[in-house]
């Protein structure tokens, strides 16, 4: 029988922006606690991740979220906080997770016709207020888990849409790939980059906004305005005036790093996809996104960006033809990253 899938304990917040930000840290206490979760977030990444196992059977078309509250311990998932259909509670963090994982599920249930992050309705369930002053939100293979931030440096993480979509999709990728992508070298910087590729498009998709009209930044709006404007940029990985101070992302293969942070080298195959969506004009979702998606099928678990070069240049024939313009933009986009 087929090996059990390669899942992840992804997290948005890569450990050497957790530990820059401690090196820059107004106080001991501030640097200190960065620190601990730093080795917090290893910890969890360490832990294996379980498959989610489907209890019950859902019925095509239904969406069932269900928001729990850590009640900032680490015990998972919590205490039920809202399930589907229930009103809006007092508490804005699980109303946001609750919106954020409707969004998400919406946009791959009505444009890329998916059902769930399995395509079998699975439940998506959420975690917010994930222990105390937590800096991170991560998928642990089962679930979405959220912390609040410490209010200093970032502003909690269920705010932004496009964070909810990048870990909602880290399962979509755990089940779309067949056997998943390993979390570490290409594949994982490819698994991070299908997080922010659809992260924003699913944000572009909510906002109704064109190539043009986007901002292709991932996670705006959650760091504090004098820490940074956002995480990454896909238009433009590693600009600083775009994102934080010590983004580095290169956005060629002229800056790949053998070994390097899956969250790091993402940044050329997210610069792939925005010129490929940039050249197919118009909305990210309907020609662009649709291709990613369909090469996920084609992908296996060690793939490279010349695979996924590969992958997304055989979807665009697929789904445009032969010879299709579709096809020559995409693969002149990753022509452009170097990575063919
Ligand atoms: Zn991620």
């Amino acid at each position: 029988m087929a090996t059990e899938p390669h899942s992840c304990t992804c997290f948005i917040i890569p450990s050497n922006m957790l530990r820059k930000l401690a090196d820059a840290a107004a106080s001991p206490a501030d640097r200190s606690l960065l620190l601990d979760q730093c080795e917090t977030s290893a910890y969890l990444r360490g832990q294996r991740s379980i498959t989610p196992v489907v209890a019950g059977i859902a019925s095509v078309g239904e969406k069932r979220r269900t928001i729990f509250d850590a009640h900032h311990k680490s015990t998972l998932p919590g205490k039920l906080a809202r399930s589907e259909g229930g009103l809006a509670v007092a508490d804005a963090s699980v109303n946001q997770a609750y919106d954020g994982a409707g969004a998400t599920y919406d946009f791959y249930r009505e444009v890329l016709k998916r059902n769930s992050i399995d395509n079998k309705g699975l439940r998506i369930d959420s975690t917010v207020h994930y222990l105390s002053k937590f800096n991170n939100a991560f998928w642990n293979g089962q679930q979405m888990v959220y912390g609040d931030g410490d209010g200093k440096l970032f502003l909690g993480f269920t705010g932004a849409l496009d964070v909810i979509a990048h870990e909602l999709t880290h399962g979509v990728t755990q089940h779309a790939v067949p056997g998943g992508l390993v979390y570490e070298n290409q594949s994982g910087a490819l698994n991070e980059s299908i997080s922010d590729v659809f992260g924003s498009i699913v944000k572009q998709w909510k906002l109704k906004q064109s190539v043009d009209q986007a901002d292709w930044l991932i996670g705006a709006g959650i760091l504090a305005p004098g820490v940074g404007k956002a995480l990454r940029s896909m238009a433009d990985p590693g600009n600083k005036e775009l994102t934080w101070s010590g983004d580095d992302q290169p956005k060629t293969m002229a800056g790949y790093v053998e070994g390097g942070d899956v969250h790091f080298n993402s940044g050329i195959p997210n610069h792939a996809f925005h010129a490929a969506a940039m050249a197919l004009k118009g909305n990210s979702w309907d020609k662009a996104g649709p291709v990613w998606y369909k090469a996920l099928g084609l992908l296996t678990s060690n793939a490279t960006f010349a695979d996924m070069a590969k992958a997304t240049a055989q979807a665009a024939v697929l789904l445009y033809g032969a010879d299709s313009a579709e096809q020559h933009a995409v693969q002149a986009a990753w022509t452009g990253v170097g990575v063919v």
